[in-house]
């Protein structure tokens, strides 16, 4: 395996929406990505010859060797939060050409308005090429609770993707992208299998299954910032790329004000 680029998909907007709408109050609109664009991706991932592989085969030994081939990272395909756009608007056309998605989903929030009900849930787990990871509990920042605050996220919201999957095993993602050492460890202890994060960045062969990084696709995002945005040699990625890692540092000594909801 050579490396693989995460995308990281929130809502997906409605064709005719108003601009900034957004399913649910938990949702940033600077994230939703609009039906037709969210088409026009998926596409072009398909008629651009990507490899495209789910985010828990991404960890398995050998994934992504066609890839390596190629010359070129493999793609995984992921979403946030657990909108009901995840099932009416994405996993349609995810469908259509074959693309495997891990939706994770905050818990808590199943069946709140705009977001997934649990027959949704256990509708896209059926689906061979759809998984279900967890976004933890309430949604609150793994990275700001207290040690015992944040097992019984980890561990209620695990047990939760269980009940409604029949998985046995679960990836996480933490909410806001605000992780650290202690929650990955955490993470782990509780049984997930996998961390992804809002850390930008290509995964590499062999790299840390608890620190998986992503890049976000944006309402911003033209086509051809899309195709931009999966080549890690082009400098407007690497701008995106420093200027992300940036305010994840910043974030993390000055704390989450001066920053949007962000994942
Ligand atoms: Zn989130």
């Amino acid at each position: 395996m050579r490396a693989a680029l995460v995308l990281m998909y929130h809502q997906i907007v409605p064709e005719g929406a108003s601009p900034g709408w957004v399913p649910a109050p938990l949702a940033d609109p600077r994230y939703g990505v609009g039906q037709k664009d969210f088409v026009r991706q998926m596409a072009h991932l398909r008629e651009e010859g990507y490899t495209i592989l789910s985010l828990d085969s991404l960890l398995a030994p050998g994934a992504g060797d066609e890839a390596a081939a190629s010359g070129r990272p493999a793609v995984a395909v992921t979403f946030d939060d657990g909108y009901e756009t995840d099932w009416r608007l994405a996993a349609p056309v995810l469908s259509k050409f074959g693309i495997p998605a891990t939706f994770f989903v905050a818990t808590g929030h199943i069946g709140a308005p705009g977001m997934l009900t649990e027959s949704m849930v256990a509708e896209l787990s059926a689906r061979p090429i759809f998984r279900i990871g967890s976004h933890g509990e309430s949604h609150r920042f793994l990275s700001e609770l207290s040690e015992e605050e944040c097992e019984d996220e980890l561990r209620r919201s695990l047990e939760k993707v269980r009940a409604l999957t029949g998985q046995k095993e679960a990836e996480i993602s933490a909410p806001g992208g605000r992780t650290s050492p202690r929650v990955a460890d955490l993470a782990r202890k509780t049984g997930y299998r996998a961390q992804a994060t809002s850390r930008p960045g290509l995964f590499l062969p062999g790299g840390d299954p608890f620190s998986i990084p992503r890049l976000p696709v944006m309402s911003r995002h033209s086509l051809s910032d899309f195709s931009a945005l999966l080549d890690p040699r082009s400098p407007a990625t690497r701008r995106d790329w420093w200027v992300r890692s940036a305010k994840q540092a910043a974030r993390a000594v000055l704390g989450t004000l001066p920053f949007g909801k962000g994942g």
